[in-house]
């Protein structure tokens, strides 16, 4: 008998999921992978005294390969984690001693860097460390003078996120790097929203943080990029049975570390060929908002931004009240999915200068594998309908002068 309290999806709408920088749906070519492991396969890959074992070991160094190629790493120089977040703060939690050491405590980061790292950052300056935030442009790109001038001989890391998870702004790496190593400081980047998407390279930094579900791999797994040398500097965040070198005690989830190994192989062999088709679908986007003389400006650069990301600001529309208009069309969100639970206006934005207002009226599209040109173009429509529409219950839409 059917429950009569489910709900008949048949009639349901379904929106389009455009919402790629919060996360990834798994891609079928990778579940296919896990299969095996997830239904009977994984032996403990910790416990090789059998074939199991053994099997499950060779599965999870194959996938660490896979990983480590994505960002042009040695296998030795990754680390599994449950995702970028855990990365980030063995790799800043666990750099804090040797830093120390050296009487280096002051660390850098960006204004605009995500939670996983500004809290990180923030415990270290509850325990006396000397900690700076480095400003951003308009355009939310590093301010390099900034950078420069913060750096001294005290300085021991400098973290500095690869891509922006908001505003898809990418940042020069090398040039940051090469900044701060000038200055003896180690370097690090949540490379979150950059890995998978955008070239990574790994010999650029001392450390990097990568995502699996941000880049078409399951979600609760992730790994910290440590530079050979220096993995006896690291402190883990746990201690147990020593597993990864000891860095990160705990049995290794065999089917997330294959699948995040098909995600990163698959990552890299259509990287270029995905860029150039997102990049189509956000003009094709873009053009179909101003087909409807819908005004909007954008936030960050469109000269260094991830592929399929774009930031947009709707002038006099509250970007929650439209949020709710196109719910039952669209999956898009306003600033950051890590603090959606906060409704303040997003930290990266108002750091980039823009105002609490154009803050409160600004929404984050992300295009993605699963796009195609009809979700472009839908959710174009979609939007220049409820901003006429918000507009003319009271909301008020000022011509922009640019
Ligand atoms: C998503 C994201 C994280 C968090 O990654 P998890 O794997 O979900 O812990 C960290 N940094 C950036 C830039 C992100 O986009």
């Amino acid at each position: 008998m059917k429950n009569p309290t489910m709900v008949d999806k048949v009639n349901l709408p379904v929106p389009i999921y455009l919402d790629f920088q919060a996360t990834t749906p798994l891609d079928p070519r990778v579940l296919h992978t896990m299969m095996p492991y997830l239904s009977g396969l994984a032996g403990n890959p910790h416990s090789t005294s059998h074939s199991h074992g053994s099997a499950a070991l060779k599965a999870v160094e194959n996938a660490r390969a896979q990983v480590a190629s994505l960002i042009g790493a040695s296998p030795d120089e990754i680390v599994f984690t449950s995702g970028a977040t855990e990365a980030n703060n063995l790799i800043i939690r666990g750099v804090t001693r040797e830093i120390r050491n050296r009487e280096r405590n002051a660390v850098l980061t960006a204004t605009t860097e995500h939670k996983a790292v500004l809290a990180v950052i923030d415990s270290l300056r509850a325990e006396g460390f000397d900690t700076q935030r480095v400003q951003v442009d308009r355009d939310g790109m590093l301010d390099l003078a900034a950078l420069r001038q913060a750096l001294t001989i005290r300085t021991g890391l400098v973290s500095v996120m690869a891509a922006n998870n908001e505003t898809g702004v990418v940042h020069d790496l090398n040039e940051i790097s090469r900044l701060a190593r000038a200055q003896g400081a180690l370097v690090h980047t949540d490379a979150a929203q950059a890995a998978g998407k955008i070239p990574v390279d790994a010999s650029v930094v001392d450390f990097a943080s990568i995502s699996s579900h941000k880049m078409y791999g399951p979600m609760g797994i992730g790994a910290a990029y440590i530079a050979r040398g220096l993995r006896r500097r690291i402190e883990p965040l746990f201690k147990g049975g020593g597993q990864e070198g000891g860095l990160r005690s705990g049995t290794l989830p065999v089917a997330l570390c294959v699948g995040f190994g098909t995600a990163c192989h698959i990552a890299a062999q259509e990287m270029e060929d995905e860029a150039k088709r997102l990049h189509h679908l956000r003009e094709l986007f873009l053009e179909t908002l101003r087909s409807h003389g819908t005004t909007f400006t954008i936030n960050g650069t469109m000269r260094k931004r991830i592929p399929g990301n774009i930031n947009v600001h709707f002038p006099g529309i509250d970007a929650e009240a439209l949020l709710m208009k196109v719910r039952s069309e669209i999956s898009i969100s306003s600033g950051s999915a890590c603090t959606a639970e906060s409704l303040d206006p997003s930290h990266v934005l108002l750091a980039m200068g823009l105002g609490v207002e154009r803050a409160e009226e600004s929404v984050r599209i992300g295009f993605g594998r699963t796009t195609v040109e009809q979700d472009a173009i839908k959710a174009a429509d979609a939007l220049s309908k409820a901003v006429t529409a918000l507009g003319r219950v009271g909301y008020k839409q000022p011509v922009l002068e640019i």
